[in-house]
This record gives C-alpha cells, sequence and structure tokens, in this order.
C-alpha cells in the first residue's frame, strides 16, 4: 500500500471508529483527559492561558526553568490561576541533548532542584523529565517505550533519584504533534478522532485517563493558537469528556 493509500484507509477507519463511538452511550464520568503543555513559558503560553481562563477548564503547565527566567510575568500570571497547575520540567531542557543530559545521574537531579528554586515549587512536584514519557508514581511506574531496553537500563538510576528527590514524574499517553517550527501537525478534527479511537480501543497507562502532551510553542498567532485550542476543548465537552488536574491523576 502507498503512504498516501495507508493514510487515507487510517483517517477512514478512524472516521467510522468514531461515528460508531459516537452512537454509543457516552460514559464520561470514565473518560478523563489531562490537558498538559510542555516547555513553557513561551511565545503561545498566553494564549493557553487566555483560552483555560474563558473555557473554565484545568490543565498543567510543565515548565522550564530557563524559560520562566525569561518570561516572568507568564509564570506570575500562570501561578495566579487556579485552574493552572504549575510543572516542573527541568532547568535547561537537557539542552536538547538528552543522552549526555541522562549519563549524569547528580546533574539531572540538581537541573531538576534549581527548576524547583526558579519556579517557586516544593515537593512533592508534579513533573515531567525533558524528552523522556517516564512514570515514576508512588503506586505507578513506567519506562520510555521509545528507548532500547539497554538504554532505559542505563537512565533507570536517573529516574530513580530524581523520584525519591520529591517529585512526581508524569509521561503521556497521547500527543498533539508539531513541526520543527512548532505547527500543529494533526487538524484539531483529526485530533479528536484520535481520541475517541483511543477511548475506545487504547491501552492508557491508566485506564480511563488520558494524558494529552501538546506544547505551548503550538499555540502561537501565527499558528491560530487560540482558535484551535477553544476547538479542541469544545470539541471534547460536547463529547462529554471530563478534564482532570494532575494533581487528581491518583
Ligand atoms: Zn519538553
Amino acid at each position: 500500500m502507498s503512504d498516501c493509500n495507508r493514510i487515507a484507509w487510517m483517517r477512514l477507519r478512524l472516521l467510522l471508529l468514531t461515528l460508531l463511538f459516537a452512537a454509543s452511550p457516552a460514559l464520561a464520568a470514565d473518560r478523563t483527559i489531562f490537558l498538559t503543555f510542555d516547555d513553557g513559558p513561551l511565545n503561545g503560553t498566553s494564549n493557553i492561558l487566555d483560552v483555560l481562563q474563558a473555557e473554565q477548564v484545568p490543565a498543567t503547565l510543565f515548565m522550564v526553568g530557563m524559560h520562566a527566567e525569561a518570561n516572568r510575568a507568564l509564570l506570575q500570571r500562570a501561578k495566579s490561576m487556579p485552574l493552572v497547575t504549575i510543572g516542573n520540567h527541568s532547568y535547561s531542557h537537557a539542552y536538547n541533548h538528552y543522552r549526555h543530559f541522562y549519563g549524569d545521574t547528580e546533574g539531572v537531579v540538581a537541573d531538576m532542584l534549581k527548576a524547583n528554586a526558579v519556579l517557586g515549587l516544593k515537593p512533592a512536584v508534579h513533573a515531567r523529565l525533558p524528552g523522556r514519557d517516564v512514570f515514576r508514581l508512588p503506586n505507578y511506574s513506567k519506562d520510555d517505550n521509545s528507548l532500547g531496553l539497554a538504554e532505559a537500563g542505563r537512565e533507570d538510576p536517573d529516574y530513580e533519584f530524581v523520584a525519591a528527590s520529591g517529585f512526581w514524574l508524569y509521561g503521556w499517553d497521547h500527543e498533539w504533534v508539531h513541526e520543527d517550527s512548532g505547527k500543529p501537525v494533526q487538524s484539531v478534527d483529526l485530533l479528536v478522532s484520535e481520541i475517541d479511537h483511543l477511548f475506545g480501543y487504547g491501552h492508557f497507562a491508566k485506564p480511563g485517563k488520558l494524558i494529552l502532551l501538546m506544547h505551548d510553542e503550538m499555540f502561537q498567532d501565527v499558528f491560530d493558537g487560540k482558535a484551535k485550542l477553544t476547538a479542541l476543548i469544545a470539541a471534547l465537552k460536547l463529547r462529554r469528556y471530563a478534564f482532570g488536574t494532575i494533581p487528581d491523576y491518583d
């Protein structure tokens, strides 16, 4: 099958599943979405906060300490909003050299603690490691499936030491993907049908709970961020999904 055909087939399948799903009674209480936004505060963050405020839905912003130092007003605004949970996404974002970063366990812990100081967070801190879909919660643990066994094994001490230093680590179940420019890849409609499909047939870290990964840079004006996020939230509300906050994830 050509790639074009494969994509067309995947879309058709998702559409059919969505129709099937829409015809069955919704189980709102059993279907909770946790909106998470990574890498802020950045251009795009204020649009996210505007939409959360207007739509009155909770979300978690996993922030980068370095970015917060450069955008203190945005950090303060996010902290003033009861709907928003601030999470720690490291100080340096590993300078995007993940292998090097995770080769130094003490360095990883120090980087996470430095971000706590900048973000004003105290243990237990909700956190997401840069570039790693890893969970380390008191009653749940999961490694990053995209890493080979050897690499995951090498990095395991990092995850354990960070967790033992007062961090609850959260990965994700699905991603609204973006291009290098920050431009979102899936349309809102496609993303919503993916979410419907996953609730019907997917396996989440925790049953009935989908952690959606997004990045602040996707919601800049140049990508029509406010309208897209508003459309996503409206579509999810229409389908009677509940919105959860990361502190209630357990
Ligand atoms: Zn990140």
